[in-house]
């Protein structure tokens, strides 16, 4: 069985003592590939890092909505530098979060923007971050005409799903899926089908609700996978090959 984890901050110092065993294992256990998003230009070198350290860990760059603060117009403009022949599989994280309150909208936005704009220039794939703004990240692909993108976590509706998977956006699910309680979610996985998904762990940062306080890890991609098969109805198996054909289609890998 081979997976692919679409979603996973392996830079993250939280696994500088331990990452190359976590790699080890996660392979042994059939994840053949990483993908690494970049959060922050302060982050872009030990992602670099990361992935040069790594054959099985491909990446991209990206301005999080999540550090707006730190962003500014050179950040930017180095973002577009090290994109242009950098080996970078795709532009993000990337998105808007309007769940915290203290995050300028208006700046988010013209980020994000800026980078959906990079995005269809370098004719790379955009890895979005969204909370509490899927309509509104949804429009802003919409006005660009681009769609090669993934919605990472994604937690809509099952109408927004529909219309989103209709323009060939992937649809990211992880670790929250293994939450009995997380009803509203598994309703959205029966619908969506397995040739619009795209499977991870967000790890370290998406703790499994029976481990909270604990990291996640790039093995628990396998629980993810079971969970979703066993909502899917289909074969752990079935749903691996699939997704994994779906992040290469999606990143050009
Ligand atoms: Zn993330």
């Amino acid at each position: 069985m081979e997976l692919i984890d679409s979603h996973i901050h392996l830079d993250d110092d939280r696994f500088n003592s331990d990452r190359a065993e976590l790699v080890k294992s996660a392979q042994t256990a059939g994840i053949s590939r990483f993908i690494v998003p970049a959060v922050s230009v302060n982050r872009f070198p030990a992602v670099l890092k990361t992935a040069k350290e790594y054959d099985s860990v491909s990446y991209t760059l990206g301005l999080h909505p999540y550090y707006i603060n730190e962003h500014s117009g050179t950040d930017l403009e180095f973002l577009a530098q090290s994109l242009h022949g950098s080996g970078a599989v795709g532009v993000g994280e990337c998105g808007l979060d309007y769940y915290l309150k203290d995050l300028d909208r208006d700046k988010q936005k013209l980020v994000f923007e800026a980078q959906v704009v990079l995005a269809k220039h370098f004719n790379l794939p955009l890895v979005l971050h969204v909370r509490g703004a899927i309509d509104e990240v949804f429009k802003t692909l919409k006005k660009h005409n681009y769609f090669n993108a993934m919605m990472h976590s994604f937690n809509g509706s099952v109408e927004q799903a529909k219309q989103i998977i209709a323009k060939g956006v992937y649809l990211g699910f992880g670790p929250a899926v293994c939450n009995p309680n997380a009803h509203k979610l598994k309703k959205l996985i029966e619908y969506v089908p397995i040739e619009c998904m795209v499977l991870e762990t967000d790890a370290p940062d998406q703790p499994f609700f029976d481990k909270s306080g604990q990291r996640n890890l790039p093995i628990d991609l396998l629980r993810v996978n079971q969970d979703i098969a066993a909502i899917k109805k289909v074969k752990p198996m079935i749903l691996a090959e699939q997704t994994t054909t779906n992040v290469n289609q999606l990143f050009n890998l």
